[in-house]
């Protein structure tokens, strides 16, 4: 024991000395900045503003117009470079480019090198080939926080391959406005499991250690806070959030990820109660960087500090909106593509407008993340350290996690799986385009091309050709999401085949370009499962969307829905296996899934909203939050709790025997919910506290066990304390129930 003791004091003290050395290094850095030179670490400029074209095309994709780039390095001194839009390149390069902008930075009498950072947010999807998990919604209906910490890490390994150190993901906004077009970037709308997303991604980006080595990355939690609750559901439009609300659902994810040690965080675009949150100095600097304590950098999102006067109007020019912009806390300016945010600084600073304490606060951070990065020691990468880039291995965990994460949610009389041997038509606007299985920041901003990428991994089609063979499989694209084409042609296919799968959703899209007037499913996909229904023969749904768009209308014409998200690039295939019974799904809905726009009320609804009489109103949903089918059943038995009453200091355990009761081995996601039965502020019908993904072979049985403790059941009360008052609670699994005093 005393042996343990003192090894744990070394490695304590070693790591105290090493994190140290980091602070001392950024100290003696700082002591020898000038002005200009600080001003520079804290612009961030596009990668765009330097490559080099001729009438506007792009010559090498390595071949940068280099008088712009020493205009940004050399005169500027710029710390940091980032990667929008443009067409995804090789590996090589991506490494050329990178080598092109450190030896110039190299160059420099600091010998600074740059942060280049890159909205990397499900696989390097911007390095041609990098593997491309799930979009995070599909991660979230895993409820597998240890895989999808796996694939972060693969996702840091290929970001690192093409020399990339900083990656803007993951996006821990909460999913509560299905309208918003951002809303498959998010974990979904519980913010228990956003948080448990939140840390093990963290984690599989960063890795364990404070310094990062050559195959991890800073990870950058966005889009700080607020964010996903536009009134209107349209982009960066204005949200309503009262601060005990921000306190209750929207911060807790964050806080857990900066414990979690986050190295940067993004700025909300929006604005929240009036005030843009690139101006909200209690939110930026009093909550995160105060109450949190966060050490690590913040960087503004897209160009947000030029549109507190160009869009919102809080600030009367560029000028004054730096000054409000870098007084309120934030460390890095994202863009312009000039210097004009970096010059109004140094002439902030001169007049005493911004403290130089503020902006030494800020390049301390930055500097900081270039430590601990590795940036100083290891500027580039070495290519041979690389090997596992796109290997089968990276590949295979791909498949294994779309699989946890395809979601079953309706099977009539057990249709599915389907018998080899059945005759097939694969129909509706998804069906072979892979641009809707991956969604945006797919190789592309507003995600890619389906040429592009049919050559890289099979479209929901092929791989059905694939699995049940292609003499089997009928095909017809049946409509488009926005016309209908050919429906005649797909319902008389349908006449030779035994079953119909139809693929409909949405294509991809990112950001402003998503916004939608109507969550229904567009008219003429309505029209083709109409006409596709009149056949006779039973149809299986497949969705393929980034937000949950309402079926209503046609969901009675369908035998089964299987939901697939946007699953990514295995996506197809994935599908087709469980088509196939292959794969058995395990998936469950992060998200409540509306019956109708006039009723999106989240799983967390209050109990006024059960009492409607109207089905349109109230919580009536199409499907609930956490619901999600298998090929095999489970049987929930012996819950017991440890005592019934919960003391201070002494956590309930709660066990409960969960039984495979079907035939084929399966996955299985318990959830435990808990109640508070009466409280100050309205409590919410049941808030998830706890889940575990197990795995039972048919008849095995397993004891799955939660702890529930005081932390648990608090809420944020009126005057915006946290707290657990004293009363009832009910807690909830599979269908049993439970309650306990505290
Ligand atoms: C998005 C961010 C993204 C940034 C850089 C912005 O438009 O809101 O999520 O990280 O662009 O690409």
């Amino acid at each position: 024991m005393k042996k343990f003791l003192l090894l744990v004091a070394i490695v304590a003290t070693s790591f105290h000395a090493y994190s140290q050395t980091i602070d001392q290094k950024v100290e003696a850095l700082l002591a020898k900045m000038t002005l200009e030179e600080k001003a520079g670490q804290m612009t961030q400029i596009s990668v765009e503003a330097f490559l080099k074209t001729t009438n506007g095309v792009l010559n090498e994709p390595h071949e940068f117009d280099m008088a712009k780039l020493e205009l940004a390095i050399k005169k500027y001194k710029v710390g940091s470079i980032l990667n929008v839009g443009g067409n995804a390149q090789t590996v090589e390069v991506w490494r050329k480019r990178i080598e092109t902008i450190q030896q110039l930075a190299l160059q420099e009498r600091l010998k600074i090198p740059v942060l280049y950072g890159v909205d990397a947010i499900r696989g390097n999807n911007y390095t041609l080939n990098s593997v491309m998990f799930p979009q995070q919604i599909a991660q979230a209906a895993s409820f597998n926080p240890a895989m999808a910490k796996k694939a972060a890490a693969v996702t840091a390994y290929e970001t690192r391959a093409s020399f990339i150190p900083w990656n803007f993901s993951p996006v821990l906004d909460l999913g509560r406005q299905p309208v918003w077009p951002r809303i498959w970037e998010t974990y979904g709308e519980d913010p228990y499991l956003v948080a448990e997303m939140g840390k093990a991604v963290v984690q599989g980006y960063q890795g364990d250690d404070v310094v990062t080595d050559k195959y991890h990355v800073a990870a950058c939690l966005k889009h700080y806070m607020g964010y996903s609750m536009p009134l209107s559901g349209h982009d960066r439009t204005p949200a309503w959030i009262p601060e005990r609300e921000l306190r209750e659902y929207f911060l807790p994810q964050f806080a857990a990820a900066v414990k979690a040690g986050a190295k940067s965080v993004m700025v909300n675009s929006a604005e929240i109660n009036g005030v843009p949150v690139h101006a909200n100095k209690h939110i930026l600097t009093d909550i995160l960087k105060g109450e949190l304590g966060f050490k690590g950098l913040v960087v503004s999102d897209w160009q947000d500090i030029q549109y507190l006067y160009q869009r919102h109007r809080v600030a009367k020019d560029n000028k004054e909106a730096v000054m409000i912009a870098i007084n309120a806390g934030i460390d890095m300016s994202m863009v312009p593509t000039d210097f004009t945010f970096t010059e109004a600084l140094i002439a902030l600073a001169k007049e005493g407008k911004i403290p130089m304490t503020r902006i030494d606060d800020a390049v301390r951070r930055i500097l900081r993340v270039k430590y601990e990065t590795g940036l100083f020691e290891n500027p580039v990468g070495a290519a041979k350290d690389y090997p596992l880039f796109n290997s089968a291995a990276h590949n295979q965990l791909n498949y294994d996690l779309t699989a946890e994460c395809i979601t079953l949610l309706k099977n009539t009389n057990n249709i599915l799986p389907l018998a080899q041997g059945k005759k097939i038509l694969v129909t509706g606007p998804s069906a072979n385009s892979m641009r809707s299985l991956n969604g945006g920041w797919s190789r592309i901003w507003q995600g890619t091309t389906s040429d592009e990428t049919e050559k890289e991994k099979n479209t929901i089609l092929e791989a059905v050709q694939h699995v049940f063979g292609a003499g089997n499989v009928e095909y017809s694209a049946g409509a488009d999401f926005d016309k209908v084409l050919d429906v005649r042609d797909a319902v008389a296919k349908a006449a030779n085949v035994d079953v119909i799968v139809l693929c409909i959703g949405e294509t991809s899209y990112t950001e402003t370009p998503g916004n939608i007037g109507d969550l229904r499913i567009s008219d003429a996909q309505i029209e083709l499962a109409k006409a596709l229904a009149g056949t006779g023969k039973p149809i299986v749904y497949v969705l393929t969307e980034g937000r949950p768009r309402i079926i209503s209308a046609i969901e009675p014409l369908s035998a089964a829905v299987i939901h697939a998200y946007l699953a990514g690039n295995e996506g197809g295939n994935v599908i087709a296996d469980v088509l196939a019974g292959k794969v058995n799904p395990s998936g469950k809905l992060p998200y409540t899934y509306p019956r109708s726009t006039n009723s999106l009320v989240n799983y967390y609804h209050k109990y006024t909203e059960t009492l409607q009489f109207d089905e349109t109103a109230g919580y009536n949903p199409q499907w609930e939050f956490g619901f999600g089918l298998s090929y095999t059943q489970f049987g929930y038995t012996n819950l017991k709790l440890s005592s019934a009453t919960l003391k201070d200091g002494a956590p309930i355990t709660v066990t409960v025997d969960v039984t495979n009761t079907g035939k084929v081995a399966g996955k299985e996601t318990v959830l435990m919910y808990v109640s508070d039965e009466v409280a100050s502020i309205t409590p919410e019908v049941k808030r998830l506290r706890g889940f575990e993904k197990i795995e039972l072979q048919p008849g095995q049985m397993k004891t799955v066990t939660f702890k529930i403790d005081k932390d648990r059941l608090s809420f944020i009360n009126g005057q915006l304390q946290r707290v657990t008052e004293a009363g009832d609670f009910t807690m909830s699994v599979g269908g049993l129930k439970a309650g306990f005093k505290y």
